[in-house]
């Protein structure tokens, strides 16, 4: 906090799309923002028309919308005209095989093109796409197509094989897998390149109401299943609009948003809001490689960068030569998100790059940027930056079932909205009550605790609850413990998330053994073993420790809490709760 402001430049401010925070915030309205949507007749409309169809009437169809890297380094270039075609045939093909409007269609890929013409091309037809991260093992895959009721998938052989042939006949509600590599030789599966052969390019975009389902993505929760939050088509004003304001994001840029569409800024910054601005994007197939990275910086001539604070700490080892090195003058803008993104990033970068990482704010259930530094504004190191325009933020404190405001300056509390944004999510599927209490006396409770300061610029504390954030994901310590407990060996177990210097956090579960199984270092890696094929290698934990007994309540849930504060050697806080003991 005591680090030195980071001023910019008035010209540099001059130019962004939001020259002036105050001015802009005291303007803003939702009704003006859906105003500049191109819409469908009769009030509806449809993501996939804002983000491609319309810019055949505009003129761009013949820019590129999509340039994608492969693996060995490869570029392919999609135009606006390409991905219309591309996913009219994929929505023929959704109607072709029975697929109607507001059914979920899954993708379970990489960054290939495929995903994001089955994403669109989704949307375009007017079902429902839920983007699943590729890495994730057979349980989180399962429970999410449970929940989500997915009637079609499409996936690779080599992940069909490896993660969903085996849980095929517990998915009842799945009837068709789609293969984009498919050739026929796999039973119950279909060659996706063939059905797009035989589809026709033109497919009307399904006029849709604006607060009909679009996307379903998963988050987790401290305990029980992960939640679907359900976000609707009317969500794509939010899309653009941060996208202009938290972004800087322009028609002429060449915008690279890294995350995966697997989570959720992956899709609505790296998909939807791009687009729906005209911009080229990047994708890139590779997974994080520092040199690499710098590389398409440079060759692509990247205006506007979207990362996350893993990342940046990866670059940071890697050195500022590696930086140097390339000419990067064409990078205009810079956005971090995901995790705190720690000060000593945001003034390296500023050194490296001659501009500092802006953070920004949000989650799965608001669908877009709450909270940001913007283009314009000053930026303090280590905080998140003030909320968009449109956008009321606060800070409370849970009080006998309601909460109160925290008005004081630099007071730690729950960070909370007001609802009634476009992309908020409008339910979490199938889980009225857990929905229901995100909601106290007309505030959104994030879950987060945050601060304010005297100048209006919020500060991440960190969360409210035991989810962990590892390298940007969001895992639920549940889902964690749900899988080991399936082990035979143990009995009890009990799951956190421990401070890394690089991933922010990792996965850490603590272990009491069944009688007869004794710790050693074999059973550990099989436990991790166990884990890591069950829930795929982001989720599942990087250490075990073994103990006789874990804490308890007196109703026998597991204290995390203690668990973490012995853990970091912090004070064990109100412990009139606790039964039994690790000691
Ligand atoms: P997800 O729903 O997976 O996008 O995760 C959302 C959570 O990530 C938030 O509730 C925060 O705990 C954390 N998060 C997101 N952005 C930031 C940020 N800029 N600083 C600190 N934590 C963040």
């Amino acid at each position: 906090m005591a680090r030195e402001i980071i001023r910019k430049d008035t010209a540099y401010a001059a130019k962004a799309n939001m020259p002036d925070y105050d001015k802009e915030r005291a303007s803003f309205s939702w009704e003006d923002a859906k105003a500049e949507l191109d819409g469908l007749p009769g009030g509806k409309l449809n993501i996939a028309h804002e983000a491609l169809d319309r810019h055949i009437a505009n003129g761009n169809a013949d820019k590129t919308a999509l340039r994608w890297i492969s693996k060995d380094g490869e570029p392919t270039d999609f135009s606006y005209r390409d991905l219309i075609g591309q996913t009219a045939r994929f929505a023929n093909v959704l109607r072709s095989i029975g697929v109607e409007k507001g059914e979920r269609v899954y993708s379970l890929l990489g960054r290939v093109p495929e995903l994001y013409v089955t994403a669109l091309g989704t949307l375009k037809a007017g079902s429902v796409f839920c983007p699943m991260f590729s890495a994730f093992g057979p349980e989180p895959i399962q429970s999410r197509m449970e929940i989500g009721g997915g009637k079609v998938l499409v996936t690779t052989k080599a992940l069909y094989r490896r993660k969903v042939a085996g849980i095929r006949d517990r998915l009842p509600e799945l009837k068709e897998v789609l293969l984009i590599d498919g050739d026929g030789s796999m039973d119950g599966t279909r060659n996706l390149a063939a059905l797009m052969k035989d589809a026709s390019p033109d497919f009307p975009v399904e006029p849709m109401d604006p607060e009909d389902m679009a996307l379903l993505h998963f988050t987790s929760g401290t305990t029980g299943k992960p939640k679907g939050a359900v976000h609707v088509h009317g969500a794509v004003v939010a899309h653009k609009t941060t996208g202009r304001i938290a972004l800087d994001l322009r028609p002429e840029d060449t915008f690279w948003c890294t995350a995966d569409p697997g989570w959720v800024t992956g899709t609505s910054y790296g998909i939807i809001a791009p687009l729906t601005i005209g911009a080229t994007m990047i994708v890139d197939q590779a997974e994080f490689d520092a040199e690499r990275w710098y590389r398409i910086l440079e060759e692509e001539k990247v205006t506007v960068w979207y990362t996350a604070p893993t990342a940046i700490r990866m670059l940071m080892k890697a050195g500022a030569d590696m930086a140097r090195a390339r000419d990067l003058s064409r990078i205009r803008f810079m956005a971090s998100v995901g995790e705190p993104l720690n000060p000593e990033a945001v003034v390296w970068s500023n050194d490296v790059f001659g501009m500092p990482f802006h953070d920004n704010w949000w989650q799965t259930e608001t669908g877009g940027i709450m909270i940001a530094n913007y283009a314009s504004m000053d930026v303090k190191p280590g905080s998140m930056g003030k909320p968009l325009p449109g956008i009321d933020a606060g800070i409370v404190a849970r009080q006998d079932g309601g909460v109160n405001a925290v008005d004081d300056q630099m007071v730690i509390g729950e960070l909370a909205l007001k609802p009634g944004w476009p992309s908020m999510m409008r339910a979490y599927l199938h889980e009225q009550a857990r929905y229901d209490k995100c909601f106290v006396g007309g505030w959104y409770l994030t879950g987060d605790l945050a601060m304010r300061d005297t100048e209006g610029y919020f500060w991440f504390v960190g969360r409210a609850d035991d989810v962990i954030k590892s390298s940007g994901h969001l895992i639920g310590p549940f889902e964690v413990e749900s899988a080991l407990m399936e082990h035979e060996a143990v009995a009890e177990v009990g799951v956190i998330g421990i401070p890394d210097e690089t991933a922010g956090e990792i996965v850490k579960a603590y272990v009491a053994l069944k009688p007869g199984y004794e710790e050693s270092d074999d059973l550990r890696l099989d436990l991790i073993g166990h884990a890591r094929k069950r829930l795929g290698p982001a989720v599942a934990p990087k250490e075990i420790a073994f103990r006789a007994n874990l804490p308890k309540t007196r109703s026998g849930k597991i204290m995390r809490r203690l668990l973490k504060a012995r853990e970091l050697g912090l004070p064990e806080g109100d412990i009139s709760t606790l039964e039994s003991d690790e000691k």
